[in-house]
Formats: structure tokens, C-alpha cells, sequence
């Protein structure tokens, strides 16, 4: 990575510079803190923010001395004008420092590792990788986050399950580690304050695809969680906050950069989000999607990249010799039940009736549909025509959804858990003109025209042959020295 700068000089375009106007900004020698109006103002022009200018952001937003319009103005500057290294490593460690920095028994040190994504649809990950983890011995303190934009988020996901309570203070999250080795948590009052406020902001204000923001959102999480390793699955793709593989590997080579200055081992793997990950979108959906693949089952794609990524994190911190070795053990903690258990233990520790817990991890898919929200209503959509299904868009798909309840328009706004769609069909078979090929799961009234039209624009038939659709997986940016 390009070498971080030491503070007050100024900055040259850095390779994570994505402004496209260099650094105007010249240091500013004054100590006096300065007003958030000159602040904004100042990054808007395209200025460079010295350490006590972002600090003094960061601290006015926890102190709720910034204005919401503030906030807002001060994220679109920094989306629009970019930040070089040293200032996105500043902001990172900003957000970090605004709560607590969590500490572990020593004898948990090269154990502790974690997994976060860019966001992506379908995207279940988390909820699977970490009790796996913690069944191949690792602690995994998952700090997570919510539906960001059109993306789904894992917290968000967990909140379908009845009981099950995301903010938990430091102190309970060494006992959930103690009981069963992972826990998935949310920033809170006393962990990222800052970050959460941020993020909140930014998913209704147009700034999520800022590679800054994420930089510093993702890694002010996983600073205060004392890891030996991280991976990051930075997505690429049609429904990817970057659909361009080469920007997508600009921001996994600046969370691996950033990572790295600060102390933190994070490896980033690039991952294709065009269609949705798995067949369920949803929240409650992707619960029941997150278990079967937990009961060894479920779909090969999902499956895929919980093993890569596992395998990657087993192999960084020093739990495996090679990467495939690692791949194994998390794949056999799929097959084995184990990691289904961890899951259960963890459901249980974080509020969730044990009864239900058990209930849900040990029924049929037709038993805990039960246990979970359900839509009010269900619709099926046919294939227009014969073809083999090259694509299902994921992109559409996420915002029909949003629309019908499932995404937030305004901070703070209620889901609808049950809302969510299936996919009927895998990528690469052939179809029949008149298959359903899409159920949809809407509390409100059928599905509009407009709404009817993307989702069936979502559906890509070509002439070719069946064929088996690839991993998603394409390529892994280690940290330096790996
Ligand atoms: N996840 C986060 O925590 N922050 C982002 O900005 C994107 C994904």
C-alpha cells in the first residue's frame, strides 16, 4: 500500500483516491478547532481534512452537537471529493475510538477472527460463518449492520427471529463467546457510536457507495474487536455498491491498505454480485435459506462462498496449513451439525427462547417457516418464454423488494421480515415458457405493473445449452507479508 503520511502534510493522489480531484487543501496551521460549516466547506472544495478536523466531525456527531443536515452535507462532500489514506485511516480510527475497544482473556488472542461484506442481496453469510467458525474453535465477536441502500442487512436478518436481541454490552459478548464461541451484535451507545449514526445517515442520504465511508465503516467496527484476522468480501456486480470489479479492487486493496496501518490483518476477497447470493431474498427467507445450508444442504452457491471465505480466515490466523485445508473444516462443520449447534447455543444466548432455538434448529423447512414471519400473501411469476436462465438480476429484484417493506426509505423506519421473494429455478437450467420461476412473499396488494415489469426484466433466457453456474468467488487480496 502507499505509505501513510505523516499528519499536517499534504496529500498526493493516493491509489484509494478515488476524488478524481487530487488534494486541493492545504494544512492548516491553525489549532483552534474549526466550525463544522468550515469543515464542509472545506471538503466540498475538494480540501484535505487534517486528524483534528476529522476528529472534530467524528466528535460532534457522537455529542449530537452536528445538525442531521450537517451530518448529511458533510457525507456528501466526503462521497463526492473522496479521501486519501491518511484521512480515511484518521476517520477509521475515529469511528473506532468513539465507544469501547473490546478486551478478550489473553488465551483468546489468535483465536478471535471475523468476516464482514461490502452488502450484497441474498447475501447470508455471516449468519452461517460465524457459528461455523466457531465450531472449527475460533471466537468470532461479529459486530454487523444493517440494510445498507438496497443491500440487506445481517442484523436485520437475525431481528426475524423472535427474541433475538443484537445490542449487547461488552461484558455480555465475552459471556456469549464463552457459551459459544461467536456472537452477532450491533454497534451500540457504548461500541462505534459514531459508525452507527453514520451509517444510518448515510443509507438515506445517497452516500453508501463512498470507498472511504465503507473503508472506515467496516474497519472501525473490526478495530475494536482485538482480531487476529479478518476477511472482507468486497462484492462486485450488477447489484454491487461497485459494480466495477477494478473500483471493487481499489476498495479491497484500501481496507487491506488501511487494515494493515492500523494493525490489522484483513485479507479481501472479490465476489460477483450480479445475481442474488442463494435462492431466498428476504429477511425471514434468508434465515430459513442460512439453516439449510447449516443442515449441510441448501444451495451450492451459498455454500461455496461460506467455505472460501472460512477457509481464507483458518488459513490467515494460523487454524489451517492451506486455504482448501481450511475450506474443509468449515465444509465438514456444515455436514457434521456442528456448526447448526453453535448456531442454536448462540440463538439461545442472545435472547431467543431455548425452546424455539432448538425448535428451529432441529425442524423441517416446512417447520420453521412456521416459527419465522411469514408475508400475508404469496404470488408466483411464469417465464415468458423457453430459454436457459443465463442471469437472474439482482439489482431489480432488491428495490421491488425495498418497495414492498423490506429496505428502509427513512432511519430507524420498521421492516417487513416476511417480505422477501424465492427463486424457483438455478442459474444455468433450462426453463419452459409459463414455469413460475419467482415467488414472491408481499404483505400489501399484488405486485404493480411496473413492479410485475422489472422483476420479469430480471429474468435473462438465452439459447445456449444448460450449464452449471460458476462460483462466485474470483480472486483473494492478501495483506502484505502473507
Ligand atoms: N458494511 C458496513 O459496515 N459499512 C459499509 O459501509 C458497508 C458495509
Amino acid at each position: 500500500m502507499a505509505a501513510l503520511m505523516t499528519p499536517g502534510t499534504r496529500a498526493p493522489p493516493a491509489p484509494g483516491d478515488f476524488s478524481g480531484e487530487g488534494s486541493q487543501g492545504l494544512p492548516d496551521p491553525s489549532p483552534e478547532p474549526k466550525q463544522l460549516p468550515e469543515l464542509i466547506r472545506m471538503k466540498r472544495d475538494g480540501g484535505r481534512l487534517s486528524e483534528a478536523d476529522i476528529r472534530g466531525f467524528v466528535a460532534a456527531v457522537v455529542n449530537g452537537s452536528a445538525q442531521g443536515a450537517q451530518i448529511g452535507a458533510m457525507l456528501m462532500a466526503i462521497r463526492l471529493r473522496g479521501m486519501d489514506l491518511e484521512e480515511t485511516s484518521v476517520l477509521t480510527q475515529a469511528l473506532a475510538q468513539s465507544g469501547q475497544q473490546l478486551e478478550w482473556p489473553e488465551a483468546w488472542r489468535q483465536q478471535l477472527v471475523d468476516k464482514h461484506s461490502t452488502g450484497g442481496v441474498g447475501d447470508k453469510v455471516s449468519l452461517v460463518l460465524a457459528p461455523a467458525l466457531a465450531a472449527c474453535g475460533c471466537k468470532v465477536p461479529m459486530i454487523s449492520g444493517r440494510g445498507l441502500g438496497h443491500t440487506g442487512g445481517t442484523l436485520d436478518k437475525l431481528e426475524s427471529i423472535p427474541g433475538f436481541n443484537v445490542i449487547q454490552s461488552p461484558e455480555q459478548m465475552q459471556v456469549l463467546l464463552d457459551q459459544a464461541g461467536c456472537c452477532i451484535v450491533g454497534q451500540s451507545e457504548q461500541l462505534v457510536p459514531a459508525d452507527g449514526i453514520l451509517y444510518a445517515a448515510r443509507d438515506v442520504t445517497a452516500t453508501v457507495d463512498s470507498l472511504p465511508l465503507i473503508t472506515a465503516s467496516i474497519l472501525s467496527k473490526k478495530l475494536v474487536e482485538g482480531l487476529s484476522a479478518l476477511v472482507v468480501d468486497v462484492k462486485f456486480g450488477g447489484a454491487a455498491v461497485f459494480p466495477n470489479q477494478e473500483q471493487a479492487r481499489e476498495l479491497a486493496k484500501t481496507l487491506v491498505g488501511v487494515g494493515a496501518s492500523l494493525g490489522l490483518r484483513v485479507a479481501a476477497a472479490l465476489t460477483a454480485m450480479d445475481k442474488p447470493l442463494g435462492r431466498c431474498v428476504g429477511h425471514a427467507l434468508e434465515v430459513e435459506e442460512a439453516l439449510l445450508c447449516m443442515d449441510g444442504a441448501g444451495p451450492p452457491d451459498l455454500r461455496d462462498l461460506v467455505t472460501t471465505l472460512g477457509g481464507a480466515l483458518l488459513w490467515l490466523s494460523g487454524h489451517a496449513e492451506t486455504q482448501a485445508q481450511g475450506a474443509a473444516r468449515v465444509a465438514a462443520a456444515l455436514d457434521d451439525g456442528s456448526a447448526l449447534g453453535r448456531f442454536e447455543r448462540m440463538l439461545a444466548a442472545q435472547g431467543v427462547d431455548p425452546g424455539l432455538a432448538r425448535a428451529l434448529c432441529s425442524g423441517s423447512p416446512a417447520e420453521r417457516r412456521q416459527l419465522l414471519p411469514r408475508a400475508r400473501e404469496q404470488e408466483e411469476l411464469l417465464a415468458p418464454a423457453d430459454g436457459t436462465v443465463e442471469l437472474v438480476r439482482a439489482l431489480p429484484l432488491a428495490l421491488v423488494l425495498h418497495e414492498l417493506g423490506a429496505g428502509r426509505s427513512r432511519a430507524g423506519e420498521p421492516l417487513r421480515l416476511g417480505v422477501g421473494a424465492e427463486l424457483l429455478i438455478d442459474v444455468g437450467q433450462r426453463l419452459h415458457r409459463g414455469t413460475p420461476w419467482l415467488r414472491v412473499h408481499r404483505d400489501g396488494p399484488a405486485l404493480s405493473g411496473p413492479q410485475s415489469r422489472a422483476l420479469q426484466e430480471a429474468l435473462v433466457l438465452s439459447d445456449r445449452a444448460p450449464f452449471t453456474a460458476p462460483s462466485p468467488f474470483a480472486e483473494l487480496v492478501l495483506p502484505p507479508q502473507q
